[in-house]
């Protein structure tokens, strides 16, 4: 419902519902378009700026998939992703953004004061489930010579506490210098149980919250909170969602290391985030 209308990169908008879906073509067509589409090079995968609330300068970016539908045009994640995770799909799609984003990231020039950009990338539940899954990720940075400390692995609350396995896989890749993000932090019921459990180095504060925290004092007090446990704990805070500059003082005030957002620049192809980089380090 969130991503029902999307602007492509023509500037057209697309308009995308599961109505439209079920009167042009049945959901297994779809499905089976999904299937195929990381080995017919349909997907894409798009990267957003994220830049430090101390100097504003970027310290890497989040790849997020795009799905260049042959006859829809450009999909966002909330067309299909729910619909690769209800199948090995999103195994197929983690690999495929997994290995882009590792080999693109591993291109780009070194941020200001010389340290590299990091990449973060997005994993769902099953693909942690997935014994092959450290393998992958081990692959995917032995193949494209990007060093184990700059890949952020982003997982959501929900994903991550169901097996001993899947928390096991996650330290093993700690282990190997790779940092692990809980995604949309403070939307699930297990937030502060997935800290005390899991090797977490950053904290990504919902959208939400950072939305409310000027209009309500809950979100307020969340997002403050949130802030001075995860500094305590010597976690870094990402913001998501900062749309406006009273957003970003605001958040820089509380001590917010970091923040990502349409303030900054939205989702673009790996040629024009490196363009905007320019533009950054140019200024
Ligand atoms: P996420 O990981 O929380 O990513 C942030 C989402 O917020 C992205 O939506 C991004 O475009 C959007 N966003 C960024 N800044 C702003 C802003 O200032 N305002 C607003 N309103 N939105 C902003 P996107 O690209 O549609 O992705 C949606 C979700 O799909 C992601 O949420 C992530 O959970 C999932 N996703 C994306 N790529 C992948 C992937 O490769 N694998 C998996 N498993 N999930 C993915
Ligand atoms: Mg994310
Ligand atoms: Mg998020
Ligand atoms: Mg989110």
């Amino acid at each position: 419902a969130v991503n029902a209308a999307k602007v492509s990169g023509k500037g057209q908008v697309k308009v995308f519902s599961p109505g439209l879906l079920h009167s042009e073509s049945s959901l297994d067509s779809f499905e089976h378009q999904l299937s195929q589409a990381a080995s017919r090079g349909e997907l894409v995968v798009h990267y957003q700026p994220i830049v430090s609330l101390t100097d504003l300068h970027c310290t890497g970016a989040e790849a997020l998939v795009r799905w260049q539908h042959p006859e829809r045009g450009l999909l966002f994640p909330g067309d299909f992703v729910a619909l690769a995770e209800s199948s090995n799909t999103i195994l197929t799609m983690g690999a495929f953004v997994l290995r882009q984003a590792c080999a693109d990231a591993a291109t780009w020039p070194k941020a200001r004061r010389g340290v590299p950009l990091t990449v973060e990338v997005n994993v769902s539940a099953r693909e942690l489930e997935n014994e092959h899954f450290v393998d992958s990720v081990l692959m995917s940075l032995k193949d494209s010579g990007l060093s184990p400390t700059c890949l952020v692995l982003e997982l959501t609350e929900s994903v991550v506490l169901e097996s001993g396995a899947a928390m096991d896989r996650l330290e093993t890749l700690a282990a190997h210098g790779i940092r692990i993000a809980l995604d949309d932090f403070g939307t699930g019921y297990s937030s502060l149980v997935a800290l005390r459990s899991l090797p977490i180095s950053v904290v990504k504060l919902d959208a939400s919250f950072v939305a409310g925290a000027l209009r309500n004092p809950v979100d307020y007090i969340v997002v403050e909170s949130t802030v001075h446990m995860s500094t305590k704990l010597g976690i870094k805070t990402i913001a998501e969602g900062v749309e406006t500059p009273d957003q970003q003082q605001l958040l820089a005030q509380m001590g917010a290391d970091a923040a990502q957002g349409y303030l900054y620049c939205r989702g673009l192809p790996v040629e024009q985030f490196l363009e905007w980089l320019e533009t950054q380090s140019a200024s």
